[in-house]
């Protein structure tokens, strides 16, 4: 089906908008829209941010950073966890981590966004960009190996590494991220890379979410993100997160200028960012995870309702999540039938109700549009069907 036709773009309209008012047993009206994803803060924030002014420790020393490193190894089940200002910054401590140097190149998925790109660019690395699985394969929309694989065959191995033959680069990892908050599959990737190329996690939208081999971090270092519209807000921040004591140990390090503990010296033990995220921004986090458990089961409890809801709609099946994991539902999604969802977005969000495509494909922008790829062809299906529904945890108790 494609909706060319004005009158069948309306139906699709039409039946999208009953289908929400009904998950959400509310009239959605252009007056009051009903925002992609609002964050949830309360008296638990005030009151632990007030603790962290009152206590005068408001930047990067100071317990509320360590506590809420704490709260997230506790809840991630990973040993440890550095809190950083955003999880872009994140992103270029776990790759510095893993070894991309200036000159190397990157494996990330075209379908993301664009800081799992940036972080690569500005380490001064290239990203070469590996297309999705399809839906018919998984619904993960995550990273597809056989692209991954294609993609390795244009490097030949050397004893620096696997080194590009036509760019003469080196490849130094790959990148697979956590689309919406379903697990990217990783034990195919893992046991093909194993020996070759570190794999960093872009968990920067699964926080909570559960694979079949645990949370993100378990398994590769991953990282988080704490931005205003992910499942827990600092305002800005981010975090590595990694079972590694070297690999930690040096991340703290690096995160806080390499200085070396001294009661009066300015001495730093080499050149490091100053990444590490203040403790006002520590302190709302650290109320935001005794949040996390209640969020998961209000965005369950969405989920579900949308489930209902699309139910034998003929322009949108629901997406379901991938059997074997636990997502933590971060944006719930639907994918058109057969038609682009850019015909209808500019109708839905007008009606109040803000939807919202996935990415643009990272290739397709300007300053990407040089970079090595692969063949795009699930990626871009993904990214024209696929269409991310309201999904703040609040909504669901109104269902
Ligand atoms: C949000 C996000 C990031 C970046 O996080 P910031 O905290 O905004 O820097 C990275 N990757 C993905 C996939 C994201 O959704």
């Amino acid at each position: 089906m494609t909706l060319s036709n004005r009158a069948i773009v309306k139906a699709a309209v039409r039946d999208l908008l009953s289908r929400v008012e009904a998950a959400l047993g509310k009239k959605i009206s252009s007056d009051s829209p009903i925002p992609l994803h609002e964050p949830k803060l309360g008296i638990l924030e005030v009151e632990e941010v007030s603790k962290a002014i009152l206590s005068g420790y408001v930047s990067s020393v100071g317990q509320h950073v360590d506590a809420f490193a704490r709260e997230l190894q506790a809840f991630t089940g990973v040993k440890h966890a550095i809190p950083v200002i955003n999880g872009t910054s994140a992103l270029q401590l776990a790759l510095h981590l893993a070894g991309v140097r200036p000159g190397d190149e990157v494996i990330v998925p075209a379908l993301s966004f664009v800081a799992t790109a940036n972080a690569v660019k500005f380490l001064g690395a290239e990203p070469v960009f590996a297309d999705s699985l399809s839906l018919d394969e998984s619904l993960s929309m995550g990273l597809s190996v056989e692209s991954v694989m294609r993609i390795l065959t244009e490097y030949e191995h050397k004893p620096s590494g696997l080194i590009n033959r036509a760019s003469g680069a080196r490849l130094a990892a790959v990148v697979p991220m956590h689309t919406l908050g379903r697990i990217s599959e990783l034990s195919e990737l893992r046991e093909r890379l194993e020996g070759l190329l570190p794999i960093v996690e872009d968990a920067a939208e699964a926080l909570g979410s559960l694979g079949e081999d645990g949370h993100p971090g378990y398994l590769a270092d991953a990282v988080l993100s704490f931005n205003g519209n992910k499942i827990i807000t600092t305002g800005g921040g981010g975090a590595l997160l990694t079972n590694s004591d070297d690999r930690a140990a040096l991340a703290k390090r690096l995160s806080t200028t390499a200085k070396l503990p001294h009661p009066w010296r300015f001495k730093h033990s080499e050149l490091a960012w100053n990444f590490r995220l203040p403790a006002l921004n520590a302190a709302a986090g650290v109320a935001q995870v005794g949040r996390l458990p209640g969020l998961l089961i209000d965005k369950q409890t969405l989920y579900e309702a949308y489930e209902r809801a699309f139910e034998g709609s003929e322009f949108f099946d629901f997406l379901p999540n991938p059997p074997g994991q636990k997502p933590n539902n971060w944006l719930i999604a639907v994918v058109a039938r057969g038609f682009s969802v850019d015909e209808l977005l500019d109708d839905v969000v007008a009606s109040g109700l803000h939807c919202r495509p996935m990415w643009d494909l990272l290739p397709s922008l300007s300053f990407y549009s040089e970079s090595q790829r692969a063949e795009l062809s699930n990626a871009d299906r993904v990214r024209r069907t696929v269409l991310c529904l309201p999904s703040s945890p609040g909504l669901a108790r109104a269902s």
